[in-house]
This record gives structure tokens, sequence and C-alpha cells, in this order.
């Protein structure tokens, strides 16, 4: 079992939060693991439980390159004495990226399957095929989002958080989103910022409400329109916001999921969408490992945990 850090929430002061009225503070979920930080951390805590209690030794999941699940699950499994396997989406490439590089450093054995394969990732007779490659392993879906990781994820607001009127966090495959709207306290707001480009987040968190029978009556929202170009894009905007954020803040962001979030929740202040009195909590859901693999990529520069 993995044992977190407190949880700390940090107040921010600028002078806009000031003027509007508002208080904003980062829930530091980024700062609760050395090896499995983040909201990761949550969607992994049940089902590294269940692996164990059903005497798994293997875990084995799906990701792209540069995926901070990947990372994840390596990191989790090494911590706990597992085995882990990594079915990655694409062809491999030399050297190895910093995500899947530091995977492999804790032991994860990396599997490449093409596009059309990947797609085959919830088929049964897939999970049959790797099983007879691999033997029994515990399975834990791309993106981590199933009903251990919803479980997990509903303990990231605690009593004392009660008092926010607004929570803010970044959606990928929404796990972590749904996970706050059930724990939410009465009249408290979500707001979802999908990192992905597009409408289609709106029916997924509609079908996966379903799936995990989540009554999503909490006043939540989700905003389309911070993905900055999309998953693994960016915009030379929201690398600005990053360096500004942490030259301001002393906080870290990444650009797939929390800095997008911020970017967002920025301009909602400076376009008057917080009524005033109001009290952000903007989770942190960590994310910086994927800092360096962007930088690997596009020669872009971002700030990194200096290791
Ligand atoms: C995985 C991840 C997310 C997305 O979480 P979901 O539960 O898939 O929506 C958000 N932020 C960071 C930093 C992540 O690594």
């Amino acid at each position: 079992m993995l044992s977190s850090n407190p949880i700390v929430n940090q107040p921010l002061d600028h002078p806009l939060l000031e003027e509007k009225g508002l208080e904003l503070s980062i829930k530091r979920l980024d700062l609760i693991h050395e090896l499995v930080p983040g909201n990761k951390f949550f969607k992994l805590k049940y089902n590294l439980l269940k692996a164990q209690a059903e005497d798994h030794h293997t875990l084995l999941t799906f990701g792209g390159a540069y995926s901070n699940h990947i990372h994840a699950v390596s990191q989790a499994a090494f911590a706990l004495g597992m085995k882990s396997i990594g079915i990655i989406r694409g062809e491999e490439t030399l050297p190895l990226n910093p995500t899947l590089k530091a995977a492999t450093e804790k032991g994860m054995q990396l599997y490449y399957v093409n596009r059309e394969d990947f797609r085959k990732k919830k088929d049964a007779d897939f999970i049959q095929q790797l099983k007879e490659k691999f033997g029994e392993f515990y399975l834990i879906p791309e993106g981590g989002t199933n009903t251990e990781a919803i479980r997990g994820t509903r303990e990231i607001l605690s009593a004392e958080d009660e008092s926010f009127t607004h929570i803010g966090t970044s959606i990928g495959t929404a796990g972590t989103f749904l996970g706050l709207i059930q724990s939410a306290s009465l009249g408290q707001k979500i707001l979802g910022f999908s990192a992905l480009k597009g409408e289609f987040i709106h029916k997924e968190v509609a079908d996966l409400s379903k799936i995990f029978d989540i009554d999503s009556n909490t006043q939540n929202q989700i905003f389309t329109d911070y993905h900055f170009g999309g998953y693994a894009k960016y915009r030379q905007s929201l690398i600005d916001f990053i360096w500004w954020f942490f030259e301001t803040f002393g906080i870290i962001l990444d650009p797939i999921y929390t800095g997008k979030m911020l970017a967002g929740i920025w301009d909602l202040i400076e376009k008057d969408f917080f009524p005033r009195g109001s009290k952000i909590l903007a989770i942190h859901s960590g994310g910086l490992q994927g800092n360096e693999g962007f930088t690997f990529q596009t020669g872009i520069k971002l700030p990194t945990l200096s290791r």
C-alpha cells in the first residue's frame, strides 16, 4: 500500500484576486508522493489494493509514449515490488523518451503495438492473447478510469475543503472529475477543463456517469475551449502562461493538463465568471514527469523539477 504525504492547499496572492474579491488556492497533489504524485495516486490506490488482495504480481496497462498513467503504473509497481508491463501505442523510437526511460528504469516491460491493435485494448480476445504472451496480470485500463479509480478520486477532497465554492480540475478520461462530483459538498461547483479538443467529452461524461451510477446533481460545468490545440498540442500562449505562473507563484504546471486548467481559471477570473466572494480550489493533478518529455519532443523549455 502506498502512503501519501500530507495534502496541502496553497493559497495564492495576486492583485487580480484582490481586485475581483476572490480567493484561489491550489491543492498540491503534485507533492503527495515522490514516485506516484498527482491524481494518479488516487486513481491507482484501490486498483493496487485489489491487485494485491487477488494475489497478482504483475500490473499491465496501456498508454501513449508520453503518458503520465504509464509512468505512474511503472513507479507504483516498483514501489510495491510488483512487475509491470506497458502496452505502448505506436512504434519503438530510440533513444527512449524521458517517460519510457523512467518506466523501464523501474522495471516496466514495454510492448509496442500499432494503432489498429491498440484500439483492441478492451477486446476479450486481445486481452487473452496478452495473457498467453505475458502470463497472468492485473489489468488497469488506459487512462486508469474504472470503478476502483473513481473510488480513489473521491478521497481527493476532504472535510476542510467544504468552504470552497468552486473546484477546478483538468479532464482527460474524466475519472477524476467524476470522483470530485461524487464527493463535493452541496452547492459546490465542480469545473472541469477538457485537455482534449472537441465536444465529445460531454457525452463521455454522461455515459460514464451512467456506467458508474453517478448522480451528478452538483452544479458542475465542463469547459471545452481551453484545449490550446488539443492533447499533446500546444500554443505559445500556454507556454508563456506556464512560465508566468511559475515565476509569479513558484508552482510548476504541465502543458497537457494543469497548465490548461489554470490558464482557463485565470481567464475566467479576468472575465468575471466568478461572483465576488467566491473561493476557488484548483486541483494540481501532477503530470510534471511529462515536462521533460515535452521538451524532448518539441525543444521548448519548461520549468521542471530539478533532480
Ligand atoms: C491523467 C491526468 C489527468 C486526467 O485525469 P482523468 O481522470 O483521466 O480525467 C489530469 N491531470 C494530470 C496531470 C494527469 O496526469
